[in-house]
């Protein structure tokens, strides 16, 4: 072995709240249908179980960044989610037990290519294409969650240059953090590094170039980005 590379690998990570640490990022997971209303509004079937995909880790922006608009598509939509940062690995994790593998929780925005997401749904194909695009993980600091635990009540929104698109409770979870987190480390063994992002409410819709988009959870703060002209 060698510790020497051909380039220099990149570790993607999430600034901690209160820590120097940062939070280094093994995997992003995300939810796909959590609440109802937004489900609704998908034309989908709130009885169906949650079910979980991807985005690669080198997807995540900062608070504060520019996000250019992507590529390959004309509907670029925000989906405002709470995202849990694991940090205690487990398979087949009870509920009850679900919250001693949470570090933290953060702000994220789950980016889409809306269009060709529909289109790949329609066709069959995998959902990569509208979902798993370069910086489509916008991230805010995440809080440590010690002994206050996850947050269950309170708003969660998000603002389109001052105007409120999406707003909905984390109460209004479908699957609870807990729950999702039992759920997913039925499907994967979780590791700490691991980021979950827990589905969002109802409201989602385009984006333009130019912008501001701010996203809100009541016990958290906000975030905010940037949408700028397609860039690199
Ligand atoms: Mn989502």
């Amino acid at each position: 072995m060698t510790d020497k590379y051909l380039f220099e690998p990149t570790v993607t990570t999430v600034p901690i709240e209160g820590r120097t640490e940062s939070f280094p990022v093994r995997r992003i997971y995300c939810v796909g249908r959590n609440y109802a209303e937004h489900i609704r509004e998908m034309g989908g079937d709130a009885r169906q179980p949650p079910f979980f995909f991807q985005k690669p880790t080198d997807a995540i922006v900062h608070d504060g960044a520019t996000v250019a608009y992507p590529p390959y598509t004309q509907d670029f939509q925000h989906e405002i989610e709470l995202v849990l940062a694991i940090g205690k690995g487990g398979r087949d994790i009870a509920k009850e037990e679900a919250s001693a593998h949470v570090f933290g929780v953060a702000i994220g925005i789950d980016l889409t290519r809306r269009d060709v997401q529909v289109e790949a749904r329609k066709a069959g194909r995998p959902w990569e294409i509208g979902k798993s695009f370069d910086r489509s993980a916008p991230i805010g600091a995440i809080r440590p969650i010690a002994d206050r635990g996850i947050p269950s009540t309170g708003f969660i929104e998000l603002l389109v240059n001052d105007e409120v698109r999406q707003r909905g409770d984390l109460s209004e979870m479908i699957w609870k953090p807990a729950e999702i987190v039992s759920k997913l480390s039925e499907q994967y063994r979780i590791e700490p590094g691991d980021l979950i992002y827990t589905g969002t409410p109802s409201g989602v819709g385009p984006m333009s170039v130019g912008d501001r988009v701010k996203g809100r959870i009541e016990s958290l703060g906000a975030i905010a980005v940037l949408i700028a002209p397609p860039g690199e």
